[in-house]
């Protein structure tokens, strides 16, 4: 039989599939003798089967549910809704992977009117116990019967004017009493039934309920937008209530073992006194900074500090936990692996290392490709900063900087942004209705809630920059303006906020880029040693080089040559070149073009020392040179001494139907060899001239693109060759050079042990290769592609991350057949999967000797590399 509930000791961390991330852990800090109130999970599988069976619960459930609200009773000596020392439960979501606020949650349940009435026994104190049954009530009525919680919130606030009070806490036992009566006409009126008595009907009813908002819209949309699939559905955790909101020596807390914003080694976390977990997250009462605790409950405090460095400790990372202080008592009710800024991931990874907390290995799975590509985020210019208005100052929730016309509704945002705008979301609290404008924004601002409010968590997930709270400002969201002590400021203004400072700026700063600072280089030297994958750089020119080398290239994977001809100063020696009559004329104007080719070498070479440089002849269609406009075509015409009408017939002779599969790549050098030959000489005697004046090994080492048969290899290699060898004689000098080809035509891969006879090395081009193994123009797919992913029929976009089920398999075909004919043959990559993480995973696995991509996706690179080797 399947077993679908577990107590609390019959868990452990290792069992999150089934149990959730919560489950789990709840689980976990239970066997390590923690105080963690009694409680069980219906796991993941249990939610499984309820999605399946109509969004029931079958009656061997209810069963089941039944017998461990029995053990809990006998363990803790209190009974379910009872008048005499009640027990009563919180109902909690918690799915294998966390998604903050995303699902439902119920507490205090199983208060009715007898139940109520034993609480305020057995506490001593009525006032609570009602407040705790009206609080009750509107959850179970938002979250069961889908009542908005307005409804309650105005009998509230009507009460509060009556009486001339302002906080909740004024109000009186009576007072609430009074108050839950309204509350119970006001759910009978709402839900057309009376609120149920019966404890079980509600468990029963808060248990389907969590299940089913597996498959709310936010949900959903959650998991869509952090591309989490395959689970199984959430766990849910009945857990018996401890109580924040007893009186003073009550209160409720969450903290994290280390700062999330910046990885320093501390407590830092915020809570409530005589509050409920609810008041913290919601952002409703802005909380007390963790250290005032120490003030107010030393004891209490200093407990906390221990057990949760023992659980940092015994997780092997930094974690996010929830705590509830009962009359002075202590709870823990949840602990997991704590959200944090790339920053602080990077610090938090080196300080667990240095510590002996963690080994090397495990540090280097401490930081996500995705966090390194945010260290690498912008921040304001310095100049710009000191110009710059300061007009309140929040918390500084999420790191980065952003500038943008402020916007104040989730669906004003995602417009301005598909009108081109960079725009901002400013809201006195956001909710998780605004998960698609906080997508879209560049940034976002709150004047209400604290570092662990929806807004902080949210953004600091999604890296992006956040300011909260800042309650200098008034938000008015109907009025859509922001009122400051020096003006106010509406819909489409300008504004810049610092997400590493606080700060909220008018008007528009510019931004600058990331630094690479001691804690990136110290973390990053355990990437590198940690990594077999070499990582090399597509780079085109000397600055690219010089950039490369400092985002820490080991080579130049691909220099695409055809970059160069583009120059202002060339063009028009490329043009004349390629509509030139005869062979000799092309020979001539290609003498000049090998003049500035050459330069361009020697640029590179001196850069890379002595680390290989890839450099492939030219590949593109000829006719992409080629003048569009009349004005310039009449000026080419007149400095080759043509009449317009002769020069557009040899351009119209250039033109091709499908250029992306026509005269292209290998194919000009089987046409116009002496092109292929004047490049061959450009490169070679660079290399001569750099190891002559500088005495480094140079290492080129030349391509021949778009190689589809081999004769096409070996009649380009053959006139290259004997150019080379002529320099070399001339100048009396060796020169370590390869000569290798591009796979990025399906048929190379086929016959890929034939090249490999002839081939020093091959890179796979998996940019062409994609677009003719799919049949799709690179040049066109971008119309469809979008079209694609959003029915499902692709789930990334193959020229992003590559098509392993398919362009994989060719490349790993070519592998094999290419190592059986020349095991040491130089195997690399230089499409733009030599950049995407999960292609890089899977380029390592079937043991290519490097990848190559651009210089600013280098690191994120190393990174992959090395995650990719310890995995
Ligand atoms: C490729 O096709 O993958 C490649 C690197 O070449 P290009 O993008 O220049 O065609
Ligand atoms: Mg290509």
């Amino acid at each position: 039989m399947v077993q679908y509930i577990y107590t609390f000791n019959e868990g452990n961390k290792g069992m999150k599939s089934l149990l959730g991330g919560k489950g789990a852990n709840l689980s976990e800090m239970t066997n390590l003798g923690l105080t963690v109130p009694p409680g069980f999970t219906l796991s993941t599988e249990s939610c499984k089967r309820f999605n399946e069976s109509e969004n029931k619960l079958w009656p061997e459930l209810k069963e089941d549910i039944d017998k461990h609200v029995k053990q809990v009773e006998e363990n803790q000596d209190k009974k379910f809704g009872s008048i005499d020392n009640p027990l009563l439960f919180s109902v909690r979501s918690g799915a294998a992977e966390s998604m903050p606020g995303m699902m439902d949650t119920v507490l205090n349940l199983g208060l009715n009117k007898d139940s109520v009435e034993g609480l305020a026994k057995t506490t001593a104190n009525k006032r609570f116990a009602y407040d705790s049954y009206r609080r009750f009530i509107q959850m179970f009525a938002d979250v069961v019967m889908g009542i908005a919680s307005v409804h309650f919130e105005t009998i509230l606030e009507q009460f509060k004017s009556e009486k001339n009070v302002e906080k909740d806490t004024d109000l009186e036992a009576s007072d609430m009493e009074r108050l839950t009566e309204e509350y119970l006409k006001t759910y009978k009126r709402e839900a057309g039934e009376d609120f149920p008595q019966d404890p079980y009907e509600q468990l029963y009813r808060a248990v389907e309920a969590v299940f089913a908002s597996w498959n709310n819209e936010r949900a959903i949309l959650y998991r869509e937008i952090n591309e989490i699939t395959e689970l199984l559905g959430t766990a849910v955790n009945v857990q018996t209530m401890v109580f924040g909101n007893m009186g003073d020596q009550s209160g409720t807390g969450v903290m994290f073992t280390r700062d999330p914003s910046t990885g320093e080694n501390k407590l830092y976390g915020e809570f409530l006194i005589n509050a409920q977990g609810e008041d913290v997250v919601a952002g409703i009462r802005t909380p007390q900074s963790l250290e005032e605790l120490n003030d107010i409950m030393p004891e209490v405090y200093s407990e906390l500090k221990t057990t949760t460095k023992n659980l940092e400790s015994h997780y092997h990372d930094m974690q996010d936990i929830e705590f509830t202080i009962e009359n002075g008592k202590l709870y823990f009710l949840q602990t997991r692996t704590g959200k944090r800024t790339a920053q602080s991931a990077i610090q938090i990874a080196n300080d667990l290392y240095k510590d002996k907390i963690i080994t090397e290995k495990e540090s280097i799975g401490k930081l996500t490709t995705n966090q390194l590509e945010q260290l690498m985020h912008p921040t304001f210019d310095e100049d710009g900063l000191a110009n710059a208005e300061t007009i309140a100052t929040g918390l500084a929730a999420s790191p980065g900087a952003a500038t943008g016309e402020i916007y104040f509704t989730a669906e004003a945002v995602e417009k301005a942004v598909t009108e081109g705008k960079q725009a901002i979301l400013v809201r006195q609290e956001t909710s998780p209705e605004d998960l698609a404008g906080m997508v879209s924004a560049q940034g976002i601002l709150t004047s209400r809630g604290g570092m662990t409010s929806h807004a902080a968590v949210v953004a600091r997930g999604m890296g992006k920059c956040c300011v909260a709270g800042v309650s200098a400002l008034t938000v008015n969201e109907v009025d859509k303006t922001v009122k400051y002590s020096g003006g106010t400021l509406t819909e489409g203004d300008i504004i810049s906020i610092d997400g590493s400072t606080g700060k909220v700026y008018t008007g528009e700063i510019t931004l600058s880029g990331a630094k690479f600072d001691d804690n990136y280089k110290q973390f990053m030297g355990r990437v590198d040693k940690a990594r077999e994958l070499t990582i090399r750089a597509n780079a085109d020119t000397p600055h690219d080089a010089e950039q490369s080398l400092e985002f820490g290239a080991e080579g130049i994977g691909l220099t695409r040559t055809e970059h160069m001809f583009f120059d202002e100063k060339r063009i028009s020696a490329v043009r004349k070149m390629i509509l030139s009559d005869t062979t000799e004329e092309r020979v001539k104007f290609l003498e000049d073009l090998a003049v500035m080719q050459k330069d361009d070498f020697v640029g590179i070479y001196e850069m890379m020392k002595e680390l290989p440089v890839t450099v492939r002849l030219l590949d593109p269609p000829l006719h992409e040179f080629l003048p569009a406009d009349e004005k310039e075509k009449s000026k080419l015409a007149d400095t080759m001494n043509l009449d317009i009408e002769e020069l557009n017939a040899r351009i119209l002779q250039l033109e091709e139907i499908n250029p992306m599969l026509g005269h292209r790549g290998v194919r000009l050098a089987v046409t116009y060899p002496e092109i292929a030959r004047m490049q061959a000489k450009a490169i070679i005697q660079a290399a001569i001239q750099v190891k002559k004046e500088k005495g480094y090994n140079v290492q080129p080492e030349i391509m021949i693109p778009l190689v589809g048969e081999i004769k096409e290899f070996t009649l380009i290699k053959e006139e290259i060759e004997e150019v080379i060898q002529d320099e070399l004689a001339e100048a009396g000098i060796q020169i370590d050079y390869l000569i290798g080809t591009m796979i990025e035509i399906p048929r190379a891969t086929l016959i890929a042990d034939q090249i490999a006879e002839e081939a020093d090395f091959f890179s796979f081009g998996t940019n062409d290769l994609t677009q003719m193994a799919y049949g799709f123009s690179r040049d066109d797919a971008g119309t469809f592609i979008p079209e694609y992913l959003e029915k499902g029929v692709f789930e990334e976009d193959p020229f992003q991350s590559l098509d392993i089920e398919g362009v994989g398999q060719l490349v790993q075909l070519a592998v094999d057949k290419a190592r059986k004919v020349k095991p040491d043959i130089k195997l690399g990559v230089c499409g733009e999967h030599g950049g995407d993480p999960k292609s890089i995973h899977f380029f390592n696995e079937i043991g290519l000797d490097y990848v190559s991509c651009s210089p600013y996706r280098l690191p994120i690179a190393r990174l992959a590399a090395a995650q990719s080797e310890i995995k």
